[in-house]
């Protein structure tokens, strides 16, 4: 069987309509301070979509200026949980009424599917906001008896003006699940998408607007990383930042904090996730949980079945238009990543692993890469060890389950884990034993709202989702007062 690049070969691409490319700030659409805009780039096609006003330290400047006087001065901090989460609602409502143009606009700026994107990825948005919209009245502190004549209480108060940088490769779920929670907790602040992929959060921004969420609340500044984004991790008046994307990148931001005011800080970072199949698997699921997985390791007894299926999988795997819904696979983001994926495959050849499918760029046209599989990986090669963000995989054999747990253990990312078994035995140990934020077992992928996500070691520290992701944006603020009279 040979890829089928390009779905059935018929052009089913409709381009949604640009609406937004200004900057947002203080409730409006504004062009950048300089007048300067960049390119956005269909990675279908390597055709410009539109001109976006591009942001540097003076456009940061002034939305964090709008977004502390909202804060300082306005009623969103202010107004009871109830009546935020009623907004936050409406504004899901909103989502819910445009779903169709929010998955066009990320299919034709990310590459994403849209007909995932209309029936997976903008609903699980929709239910991440409608989560902590639920949760925006249940925020509340602590009674304490404390030691003598006293009692205290703690209060839960929002961080401040919040900082949120966030990468291409979830445009719609990145935007959402960092400003959700810091809504719920009465924060306001600044949003730094993906220079890759700037429009749906300007349709995002203008929906919140119109749901009644205060000028100020929500400030949406685009541009590139060393510049808006160094400028946001560097800002005085900002009191937190929130960051998803590289482990390289998240050192900067945190030196900068450091640098600048101590902002709190929260790194979503890079993960070289392994997914550990057991002997006693199912093959045929193991092969569809493995779609996701970068580094997979597979028990010897079932290894050669599973490394026939995963071939036969990949060469059937449909790549192509993001628009037609036959396809599964897009194409990566852009030009740099795309050249980045392919000078990984030319890196696993020349360090010695076998190619076992794919391996080229998928037709002549945007940025398709065929889903590639390598074998004969080894542990200490750099396909094995650094993550690559594209249709990758490594497949590795192991004997025992303690192998499997060090082989698993044995990168600097701790992101997330897969376990195939039906042995609960083996499931428990390698949970316990592995050092991930996530583990799924007989599952891969699977997010919820409700279940935080976050990393080990140097895929960071902090929790999105969840009510863990909450505490990110809140302050506690301990009071103290005597039980009689005052002791003074
Ligand atoms: P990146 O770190 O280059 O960019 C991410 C964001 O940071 C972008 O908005 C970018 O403009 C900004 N940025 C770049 N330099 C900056 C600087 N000096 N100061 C402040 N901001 C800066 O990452 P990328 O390659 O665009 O994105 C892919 C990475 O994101 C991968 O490594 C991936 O693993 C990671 N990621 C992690 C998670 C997670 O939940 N842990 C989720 C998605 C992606």
């Amino acid at each position: 069987m040979e890829n089928r690049c390009n779905g059935d070969g018929k052009e089913s691409f409709k381009p949604p309509e640009i609406k937004f490319t200004k900057l947002f700030v203080n409730g409006q659409f504004v062009d950048s301070v300089s007048g300067k805009t960049f390119e956005t780039v269909n990675p279908a096609t390597g055709e410009v979509i539109a001109k976006v006003a591009e942001g540097v330290e003076a456009d940061i400047d002034l939305a964090v200026k709008a977004a502390r006087e909202a804060f300082d001065h306005g009623r969103w901090p202010r107004m009871s949980g109830f009546e935020r989460g009623r907004i936050m609602s409406k504004f899901a409502d909103l989502i819910e009424q445009n779903i169709e143009e929010l998955a066009a606009l990320d299919s034709v700026d990310a590459g994403k599917l849209l007909a995932s994107g209309k029936t997976v990825d903008i609903p699980h948005c929709l239910h991440i906001l409608r989560y902590y919209a639920g949760a925006a009245d249940k925020i509340h502190g602590e009674t304490l008896k404390l030691a003598g004549e006293y009692q205290g209480y703690t209060l839960l108060e929002p961080i401040g003006v919040v900082g949120h940088i966030i990468p291409w490769n979830y445009p719609s779920t990145m935007f959402l699940m960092k400003s959700s929670p810091a809504l719920a907790a009465g924060c306001t602040m600044v949003i730094k998408p993906a220079e890759q992929t700037p429009l749906s959060a300007l349709f995002y921004a203008h929906l919140a607007k119109q749901a009644g969420i205060p000028d100020g609340v929500i400030n949406v500044v685009n541009g590139f990383g060393p510049t808006a984004g160094a400028a946001l991790c560097s800002h005085m008046n900002v009191d937190a930042i929130s960051f998803t994307g590289s482990t390289e990148t998240g050192r900067l931001v945190m030196e900068a904090a450091a640098k600048s005011n101590l902002k709190t800080v929260s790194l979503e970072l890079g993960g070289k996730s392994p997914l550990i199949i057991f002997d006693d698997a199912d093959v045929d699921m193991a092969g569809e949980i493995c779609v996701a997985g970068s580094r997979v390791y597979v028990q010897e007894g079932i290894y050669d079945e599973f490394v026939r299926k995963a071939a036969e999988s990949a060469k059937s795997w449909v790549v192509g238009d993001p628009f037609d819904p036959n396809v599964q696979q897009g194409p990566q983001v852009d030009k740099t990543q795309f050249e980045r994926v392919l000078s990984y495959i030319e890196l696993g050849k020349t360090e010695g692993a076998t190619l076992l499918t794919g391996g080229t760029r998928c037709g002549d046209k945007g940025y398709y890469i065929e889903p590639t599989i390598f074998t004969d990986v080894k542990e200490e090669m750099r396909i094995a060890q650094e993550e690559i963000f594209g249709p990758v995989m490594s497949l590795m054999k192991f004997k025992t389950i303690e192998e499997a747990i060090e082989k698993a253990n044995a990168t600097r990312y701790g992101l997330a884990a897969g376990i195939v078994t039906k042995d609960l035995n083996t499931a428990n140990r390698v949970t316990r034993s592995v050092r991930a934020g996530t583990i799924w077992i007989n599952c891969y992928f699977a997010f919820d709202p409700g279940c935080p996500f976050g990393g080990y070691k140097m895929s960071g520290f902090g929790r999105d989702l969840g009510m863990h992701a909450i505490n990110k944006y809140l302050q506690v603020k301990s009071v103290v007062t005597p039980l009689h009279s005052s002791p003074w």
